[in-house]
């Protein structure tokens, strides 16, 4: 949720979040609302549009990397459950900490198909 309009746009004057408009000036505060929203949105999807194949820097997510880790974990559970051990070891190493969290989320994924297959399953097309 974007945060409330506290101030006005236009003077600073402080007015009250549920204001339509300024008192001081008259500024129009629902616009400012719908453009701090617009902001927000945009910005928080900015985050995942933009991801660096291999540019190791902390918190990129390397979506084709999960891909695989996912897939890997889902066709062949106790390789998926090694490699995601090892890849969230490499990243961990490497200060990746979403990467990191991203393939520990495979590995328990792996380890979810592996221990119980039925439940994992029967879960799985449920939902
Ligand atoms: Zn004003």
């Amino acid at each position: 949720m974007p945060r409330a309009v506290t101030h006005c746009p236009d003077c600073g004057q402080r007015v009250t979040p549920f204001a339509a408009g300024c008192a001081v000036c008259g500024a129009d505060l629902e616009a400012a609302r719908k453009a701090r929203a617009a902001r927000s949105a945009k910005l928080s999807f900015e985050l995942p549009r933009a991801p660096r194949f291999g540019g190791g820097t902390t918190g990129r997510i390397d979506w084709v990397h999960i891909a695989v880790a996912v897939l890997v974990a889902l066709a062949i559970p106790p390789v998926g459950l090694l490699l995601g051990l090892y890849w969230a070891s490499r990243r961990h190493r490497d200060g990746e900490t979403a990467m990191t969290v991203a393939m520990l989320a495979a590995t328990a994924l792996a380890a979810a198909a592996l221990l119980a297959p039925v439940w994992f399953w029967s879960h799985l097309l449920h939902i």
